[in-house]
């Protein structure tokens, strides 16, 4: 069979990652192909949580304003460990709060933001196998067409096939639970809900009244099972009859999923013209709500860096330092569930060190740790010696034009100069300039990545040049 067509980057996946990841790449006129398994937009109404970065990084591409008209705010603390506790004064964000979004709209936001960025998006053409050579890579897919592109990235979720192909291990601890969740009407009033959740307080199960008769149904699974097929409604009603003693009725389901606890990291997240990420990368219980947040954060640390190198002016080690920066944050997160889940344990020891972290929260910064943990705000990679601000994100501050974060609509780099002396030279193809004496910064110049990270903070054009070079490549001409 021909090879039909040829991309620069074919992604595996239109979930929020995929999606968010197309979107990074148009921005610098990469050529996009995303492939989607399923024919119609994903219909689980997870609700899930936007933290603080995920907002951030909406503000920085123009978005956040479409996403709080679907979303409801919320304060940002809470979330360790379900422990009650409210978010400590002053946090370090102009968007200090979580924005709950049920996913399909999120997923939806993001695919037609990457749509109108120029993004192809291709329903029901699931990724089946690839090749890579020197040059690039040929992607078949189910039905057997077979596409060429330069580089691949599996945003496939948990049960990547494109990781799988790879040869990448998966290592971690597998699923000990399973849960069901769905939609669905139930057959008796809301009262008798009520009592009986009251009643049958040992085992954990939900009914929510979602609107117009609907039910959001969450209850324990019998066993683990690794079958991609969701569950059935007799799975449901045998499960609620085990635990609950009653199937209140439950009918008509709108939709019926199932998911586990297994924790997992891939071993690799490249490999040659290959790359992972999202779920595809790690897995692990939606405690705290990060799973999302972490692919999409994936994405935007990915985006630029493949488009750079599509593009040719990636510095030799660039592409690699998404695997760098990335894989310790997911390890990062993967331990605090672990810990979330021990803190959520009915065992007297969990429970005793649950109380005692309970207490210590009450001093400020061990709940602001805990806090820029979950939120991601508190994410510092690895840049080498420099200053405390270098490696970190840069939170959204005036600036003479209005705000920083609206000077990265494009997705270039940023020169944030209060000397008015520094220049961004050769490099200003790629990376803007703002003389700015007045901008709120404790320092005289920070050069910003695409991605909002400090790369360099100081006065001395000499190391800022290196530090351009470092991040942007050559200077042109
Ligand atoms: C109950 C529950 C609650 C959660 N709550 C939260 C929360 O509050 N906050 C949070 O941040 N996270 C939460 N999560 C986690 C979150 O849902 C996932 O982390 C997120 O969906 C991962 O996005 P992704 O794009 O990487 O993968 P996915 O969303 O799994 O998307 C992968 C896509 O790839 C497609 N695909 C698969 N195989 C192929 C193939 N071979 N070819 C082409 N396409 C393919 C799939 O159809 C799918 O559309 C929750 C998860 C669960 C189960």
């Amino acid at each position: 069979m021909q090879v039909t067509h040829t991309f620069d980057v074919i992604i595996a996946g239109c979930g929020p990652t995929g999606a968010m990841l197309a979107a990074e790449l148009r921005l610098h006129d990469v050529r996009v192909l995303v492939l989607e398994e399923e024919t119609e937009p994903v219909s689980f109404v997870r609700i899930v949580g936007l933290h603080i970065r995920s907002l951030e990084l909406m503000a920085m591409r123009g978005l956040l304003e479409r996403v709080v008209r679907h979303g409801r705010k919320r304060p940002a603390g809470g979330f360790f460990a379900a422990i009650p506790k409210p978010a400590p004064e002053g946090l370090d964000s102009a968007y200090a709060y979580l924005l709950g979004i049920p996913q399909p709209v999120i997923v939806h936001l993001l695919e037609e933001h990457a749509i109108e960025l120029g993004a192809q998006v291709r329903r029901g053409c699931a990724v089946a196998r690839f090749e890579q050579d020197d040059e690039g890579v040929t992607v078949e897919l189910a039905d057997g067409e077979r596409l060429r592109t330069r580089y691949l990235v599996g945003c496939d979720g948990a049960r990547s096939t494109v990781r799988k192909l790879l040869g990448v291990g998966f290592p971690g601890e597998p699923a000990r639970k399973d849960t069901l969740m769905g939609e669905m009407k139930v057959g008796v009033p809301q009262e008798e809900i009520a009592a009986k959740v009251t009643e049958v307080s040992e085992t954990p199960f939900w009914l929510r009244p979602f609107g117009e008769g609907v039910y959001s149904v969450v209850v324990p699974a019998a066993g683990v099972s690794d079958r991609a097929e969701p569950p059935t409604l007799a799975d449901f009603q045998q499960q609620l009859r085990a635990i609950a003693g009653t199937d209140f009725g439950v009918h008509s389901p709108r939709w019926l999923s199932r998911f586990g606890d297994a924790t997992r990291l891939a071993e690799r997240y490249r490999v040659g013209r290959v790359l992972l990420a999202g779920d595809a990368a790690h897995i692990h219980p939606p405690i705290g709500g990060q799973g999302l947040n972490l692919g999409v954060q994936d994405a935007f640390n990915l985006g630029w860096k493949l488009a750079a190198q599509v593009r040719g002016w990636a510095p030799e080690t660039l592409l690699d330092t998404y695997q760098a920066e990335r894989r310790p944050v997911a390890e990062d997160v993967l331990d605090n569930t672990r810990a979330q889940k021990e803190l959520l344990s009915a065992e007297p020891g969990p429970r005793a060190v649950r109380r005692l972290l309970i207490e210590l929260m009450d001093f400020d910064e061990v709940n602001r740790h805990l806090i820029e943990k979950i939120t991601a705000i508190g994410i510092r990679y690895d840049f080498g010696e420099g200053p405390d601000l270098v490696g970190r994100r840069l939170r959204d501050i005036d600036v003479k034009q209005g705000r920083l974060y609206g000077l990265l609509h494009r997705g270039r780099g940023l020169l944030l100069d209060r000397t008015e002396r520094l220049t961004a030279g050769g490099w200003s193809d790629r990376v803007d300039h703002l003389a700015d004496p007045t901008a709120g910064l404790g320092v005289p110049g920070v050069l910003l990545r695409p991605d909002g990270h400090v790369a360099w903070v100081g006065d001395d054009q000499q190391a800022l040049d290196e530090h351009l070079a470092r991040w942007f490549g050559k200077p042109a001409g």
